[in-house]
C-alpha cells in the first residue's frame, strides 16, 4: 500500500497551540520531516519510533533545498511510510506547504493538510495584540518581509496604508528598516502604534513597542532578532495593557523537570503554562516487572486480603497490566479494599474505574501505614525498593502484609555533559525533584562531583530534599507532596528571587 503525507501546521512555539488533529498525525507517523522553526517542545512529542529528517532552512542559503524537500517526502510516501511534514505555524502561510503538494499530486500520492496556528496572530496574541479591534481597524493583513539579496522590496506600500488595517510583517527582521521607509513614504502617520515580538509564544519571548518612527531605533537598541514579527497599528498601543504572557509567574524561568518520561507531562505542563522554560530530562525510567509471578500469585488468592495497597500510579498501573494477563477485570477485587498513598495515584485507580477507599491526610509511607484502616492481611504491590516506613508501620501495629515488587526503577545511566555545564553556568537555576529516586537518577547523569551552587532543588517532600541535600543541592520542600504544590513552591520561590 502506497503511504501517505500529511502537512502539519506545528503551531508558533508553546507546543500547547499544536492542533488535536496535528497531534494524533505526529502519533502515527513513521517518518517525520521537519523545519528550523518547529519547536523543541513539539518535537519531543515525535513518538520514539518515529525516524526524523531534519530539513532546517537558513535565510540565505538553504541547508536542504526546497526541491529535494519536495523530493524527500515524495520518496518516503512511495515508500509506503505515512509521512508526516511539520512546518512552524501554518504550512500555507508563507511555509511553502503549496509548493511541496504540488509534486505529490502530480504523482497521485495521498496527502493531507493539518493547519496550524501562525506566529501571525499567536505571537501577536502572546503580545497583547489583538490583531483586529472594533474600535481601531477592519481588516488585518500578513505580509511577506522577505528581501531577495541586493533587491528592493515588492511591496505595495500605497494599497497596504489605504487599508488602515493591522499589518503584520512575517520574514521582515532585516528589512524592517526599508519596510518603516516604505510606510512613510506612503503617507503612514510616523507615530502609528508599532511592535515587534520575538520568539513569541514560548519562554523566550520578548516584545518591542514603539511608533512607526521610532521602531528601528528601539528594535536595534533591543537587539531583536529572527524569528520576529514586526506589526502596524493602532492596536498595538493595547499591548502594554493586555501582555497576559510576560506577566505569568514563571515566565522565561529555566527548569528541569527530571520525572520518567511517562509521567513527566502533567508536571512539565502545568509549569510550562505558567510560563516557565522547561527542560525534560528524565532521569529514571519505571519498568513494569513482567510476567510477575509474586503479584499474579498473590492476586490469584485475592480473598485472603482485605486491603490492596498501591504507593504510585506505576504500582497502578502494573496491576492493571497483571489483571487484564489474568483476563480479569476490577469487578473481580469484589470485597478488597484500597488505599492509595496520594492523590495521584487514586487518579490512576479512579481511571481503571476504581475508588480508593483510604488516602492519608499526608501523603507519604509512613502516613499511609499508621493511619490504613485495617484489622486483616495488607498487599502492597509497590517498587522493588520501597520505603520501609510503610511496613514498619504495618508491623508496629501487628497489621500482617505482603510486600510484592511489581516494578522497577532504572536509573538512566548516561552521563550528561551539556547538562553539567549548564548546570554549572547557572543556565538552569531549578530542578524538580519527585521522588529519592529521580535525584539520585540527576546526580548520576550530571556526574558526581558536580558543582550543585547555582541550582536550586525543588522537593515534592522531606525525603526527596534529604536526598538532594546528601549531594550538596540546595532545596526547598512542598507544603505537600503533590504536583500542585511543586508548582506553586516553583512559582514562590522564582517570585522571590526577582523581586
Ligand atoms: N508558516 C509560519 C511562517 C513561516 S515564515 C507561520 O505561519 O507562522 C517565518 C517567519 O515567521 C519568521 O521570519 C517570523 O517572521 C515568523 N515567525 C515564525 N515563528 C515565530 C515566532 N515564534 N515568533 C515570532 N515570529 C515568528
Amino acid at each position: 500500500m502506497g503511504g501517505k503525507v500529511t502537512l502539519v501546521g506545528a503551531g508558533p512555539g508553546d507546543p500547547g497551540l499544536l492542533t488535536l488533529k496535528g497531534r494524533e498525525a505526529l502519533a502515527a507517523a513513521d517518518v517525520v520531516v521537519y523545519d528550523r522553526l518547529v519547536s523543541p517542545a513539539v518535537l519531543a512529542m515525535i513518538p520514539e519510533g518515529a525516524r526524523t529528517i531534519d530539513v532546517g532552512k537558513e535565510a540565505a542559503h538553504h541547508k536542504v533545498p526546497q526541491e529535494r524537500i519536495n523530493q524527500i517526502l515524495l520518496e518516503e510516501a512511495q515508500a509506503g511510510h505515512n509521512v508526516v511534514r511539520l512546518k512552524g505555524g501554518d504550512p500555507f502561510v508563507f511555509g511553502r506547504g503549496g509548493e511541496e503538494l504540488e509534486l505529490l499530486a502530480e504523482n497521485g500520492v495521498a496527502f493531507e493538510e493539518v493547519p496550524g496556528i501562525t506566529s501571525a496572530i499567536a505571537a501577536t496574541a502572546y503580545a497583547g495584540i489583538p490583531v483586529t479591534h472594533r474600535d481601531y481597524c477592519s481588516s488585518v493583513h500578513i505580509i511577506t518581509g522577505h528581501q531577495r539579496a541586493g533587491k528592493p522590496l515588492t511591496i505595495d506600500f500605497e494599497a497596504l496604508v489605504r487599508t488602515k488595517g493591522t499589518l503584520v510583517f512575517l520574514m521582515g527582521v532585516s528589512a524592517m528598516p526599508a519596510i518603516v521607509e516604505g510606510l512613510l513614504a506612503a503617507g503612514m502617520d510616523g507615530a502609528t502604534p508599532a511592535a515587534m515580538v520575538e520568539s513569541g509564544t514560548t519562554p523566550a519571548q520578548r516584545r518591542c513597542d514603539a511608533t512607526l518612527a521610532t521602531l528601528p531605533e528601539r528594535a536595534a537598541e533591543m537587539g531583536i532578532h529572527s524569528p520576529a514579527i514586526i506589526v502596524v497599528g493602532r492596536v498595538c498601543a493595547l499591548a502594554e495593557s493586555f501582555c497576559w504572557f510576560d506577566k505569568l509567574p514563571l515566565k522565561g524561568v529555566p527548569i528541569l523537570v527530571t520525572r520518567p518520561r511517562d509521567r513527566s507531562g502533567t508536571l512539565a505542563d502545568k509549569l510550562r503554562a505558567l510560563g516557565a522554560d522547561v527542560t525534560e530530562y528524565p532521569c529514571i525510567e519505571t519498568v513494569p516487572i513482567s510476567p510477575c509471578p509474586a503479584m499474579e500469585g498473590a492476586l490469584a488468592d485475592i480473598g485472603r486480603y482485605e486491603w490492596l495497597v498501591f504507593t504510585s500510579p506505576a504500582g497502578v498501573s502494573a496491576f492493571r497490566a497483571a489483571l487484564s494477563r489474568m483476563g480479569k477485570d476490577g469487578r473481580y477485587l469484589a470485597g478488597v479494599k484500597l488505599g492509595a498513598i496520594g492523590s495521584g495515584t487514586a487518579r490512576a485507580l479512579r481511571e481503571m474505574g476504581l475508588a480508593a477507599d483510604y488516602v492519608p491526610e499526608v501523603y507519604d509511607a509512613a502516613h499511609l501505614g499508621q493511619g490504613l484502616p485495617a484489622v486483616g492481611r495488607v498487599l502492597i504491590l509497590r517498587a522493588e525498593i520501597g520505603s520501609p516506613a510503610l511496613t514498619e508501620a504495618l508491623r508496629r501495629r501487628n497489621i500482617s502484609y505482603d510486600d510484592v515488587s511489581v516494578y522497577r526503577t532504572v536509573y538512566r545511566s548516561e552521563h550528561s555533559q551539556s547538562l553539567r555545564e549548564a548546570l554549572e553556568a547557572g543556565a538552569l537555576p531549578y530542578a524538580t525533584f519527585t521522588s529519592a529516586s529521580t535525584v539520585k537518577g540527576f546526580v548520576s547523569t550530571v556526574g558526581e562531583g558536580a558543582d550543585f551552587s547555582r541550582m536550586v532543588g525543588l522537593c515534592i517532600g522531606e525525603q526527596t530534599a534529604a536526598e538532594a541535600r546528601k549531594h550538596g543541592i540546595a532545596v526547598k520542600a512542598a507544603a505537600r507532596a503533590t504536583i500542585g504544590a511543586l508548582v506553586d513552591l516553583a512559582a514562590e520561590t522564582a517570585a522571590q528571587r526577582t523581586n
